[in-house]
Formats: structure tokens, sequence, C-alpha cells
């Protein structure tokens, strides 16, 4: 008995074209097991993985460009609505806002210099409300 025929062992399996799946028959032990069922599931499948490769190509550079348009925009969802880099920018001006005019209360000041800090709070605090208020709106 030569090793050969000891290896001759015929094996179902399934063609590795995802189309077809077809169940088939081949014979262990000789050469490379074989994938497809038929030279023609064989030269398709070739052309559906090269297709297939192709397509995920395009689609890795929409979702790059995608990704950077988004990075680019950064978080402005809608139109007047600050992003969250805004809101704190303006929280920090309020609060300087809010400092300079504690402080020229408890150390007084002329009226003039008053008006200006109360001018600077109100226009520091009022866009921070605005803000607060659209928020509301869109969570009612
Ligand atoms: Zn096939």
């Amino acid at each position: 008995m030569s090793s050969d025929q000891i290896d001759d062992v015929e094996i179902a399996t399934f063609c590795g074209r995802l189309t077809c799946g077809k169940a088939f028959i081949q014979t262990a032990g000789r050469g490379r097991p074989k994938e497809f069922c038929s030279e023609t599931c064989r030269r398709a499948a070739d052309r559906d993985y090269k297709r297939a490769r192709g397509r995920a190509g395009v689609l890795d550079e929409q979702l790059r460009r995608t990704r950077h348009e988004v990075a680019a925009y950064g978080r402005k969802p809608e139109e007047g609505q600050w992003t969250p880099a805004e809101r704190v920018q303006a929280e920090i001006q309020a609060q300087t806002a809010l400092t300079r005019a504690t402080t020229v209360l408890e150390l007084g000041a002329s009226s003039e210099r008053l008006l200006t800090e109360l001018q600077a709070l109100v226009m520091a605090i009022r866009p921070i409300l605005a803000d607060s208020a659209r928020q509301a709106a869109q969570i009612a």
C-alpha cells in the first residue's frame, strides 16, 4: 500500500465563493486543497474579492474625509448654538466681569467706573442666559 492511497480521502466541503456555497467532493492529501467547486467559481470569487477590496478602499477614503470634516467643524450642531468650548469661554468672561463688579462694589468707585463694570457684567451674562434658554427650549 503506497502513501498516496492512504492519503486519498474524499471529503465533502463547501465552495468558498460567498454567492455559491455549493457542497463538493475533494480529494484530501493531493496538493493544495480546492477552495471552490469549479473554475468558474474560482474566477468569479477572485473578481468578487477585487471588487469588494475596491469598494472598501473607497469607503475607507470617504470615512477618512468625513471624520476630517467632523473634526474641522468641531461640535456645531445648529445655527446660533455654542460649542462646549465657546460656552466655557463665555463663562470665563462672565466670571471675570462678576469679580470686577464685586470688587468695585466692595471697594467703592466713581459712578462712571461702576457704570462701566455693570455694563461689562450685563454684556457677559446676557449671552449665557440666552444660550441656556435655547438649550431649555430644545429639551422641552
Ligand atoms: Zn461554486
